[in-house]
């Protein structure tokens, strides 16, 4: 099967978990059976490997809640874990762009997926992945490589992006060559960043302009004092009371935690308490540190699908992240 394209000539890419080549002889390196075919690094890229490597150690927290502590997260509210089982069903090959700590991959292996899974993320952590939850599992395949590079090949039934898609420079090229990957009458499944209130965009570009630009540690340390505030706002425990629709503030009228009103409204200050102070520091260190991070309408996201030739199937959305899933037309 023919996944992959390489990403120098554009022929087809050869990978397993011992050698990766291409029809014109590029040859890339296989580390830990991980193939890597990156081009260049990124900014993004350290930042992933800083986020998902042994240091901060996020999947350790997770792993150690037994997947609790992802229950708090725009991901799990979005209900990927209901919705991939039936397509799973019709699907005999996957492509999981962007496969970060491999949170898509366990719900695959989780279905008793028996076709074809290849995950691929920028991240240098994907050869411990492989090795410690994935190394029985001979049908699933980790590759290093750039979401934006040219790689893709008409050959998958099922592929999903999830919560990636906004790290791009140009997301909108970047999600036209990702669905050249799924075959007519196959699916494409995101998740993207909803656009905030103005005064919450202005802020978000502000911090991340300057908290970006700061190296991995540094930014870590930065980003502390959002989840101190978020923090200090929370054990207030006021409740706000908004009368009225605020149109031109976009907050709408109802009751909100002190700490809430201020998350959605002004300023991302993330914290939970059963999170702990450095794991919700790690979800501020995601959303500040990373070059890119668009935010996105619901009918920016439509068009994309539009354009690129799918019917949009499913649609969700939490007050952080749109769903959406796309059936390529025939
Ligand atoms: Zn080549």
């Amino acid at each position: 099967m023919n996944m992959l394209r390489c990403p120098i000539c554009q022929t087809s890419l050869t990978l397993n978990d011992k050698r990766c080549f291409c029809a014109t002889g590029h040859e890339f390196p296989v580390t830990g059976q991980v193939p890597n075919i990156m081009l260049r690094n990124s900014q993004t890229a350290d930042h992933y490997s800083f986020q998902w490597g042994k240091e901060l150690d996020f999947y350790k927290a997770i792993r150690e809640s037994q997947g609790d502590i992802l229950k708090a997260t725009a991901s799990s509210k979005l209900g990927w874990k209901d919705y991939l089982p039936t397509l799973l069903r019709n699907s005999g090959s996957v492509l999981d762009v962007a496969c970060g700590y491999g949170g898509i991959a366990d719900i695959v292996k989780e279905a008793g997926f028996e076709g074809v899974y290849l995950g691929f993320d920028i991240n240098d952590t994907l050869a411990d992945i492989k090795k410690e939850r994935f190394a029985h599992l001979n049908n699933f395949q980790f590759v290093r490589a750039d979401m934006t590079d040219d790689i893709y090949a008409e050959a998958f039934d099922l592929v999903v992006c999830r919560s990636a898609i906004m790290y791009a420079p140009r997301p909108m090229e970047t999600f036209a060559a990702i669905a050249r990957a799924v075959r007519p009458g196959g699916h494409f499944v995101i998740s993207a960043y909803t656009r905030k209130s103005p005064m919450r965009e202005l802020c978000d570009d502000y911090f991340r302009g300057i908290i970006s630009r700061m190296g991995e540690r540094e930014a870590f340390e930065a980003v502390k004092e959002f989840t101190l505030f978020g923090k200090i706002l929370s054990e207030l425990n006021v409740r706000v009371q908004i009368p009225q629709d605020l149109p031109v503030l976009q907050i709408r009228k109802g009751e909100y935690d002190i700490q809430r009103l201020m998350y959605y409204h002004f300023l991302k200050c993330f914290w939970n308490e059963d999170w702990g102070f450095h794991n919700s520091s790690i979800v501020n260190f995601d959303w500040y540190h990373p070059e890119y991070s668009w935010r996105f309408t619901r009918e920016e996201v439509a068009e994309w699908y539009e354009a690129c030739g799918f019917d949009v199937v499913e649609y969700r959305v939490v007050p952080a992240q749109h769903f959406f899933s796309g059936r390529k037309r025939a």
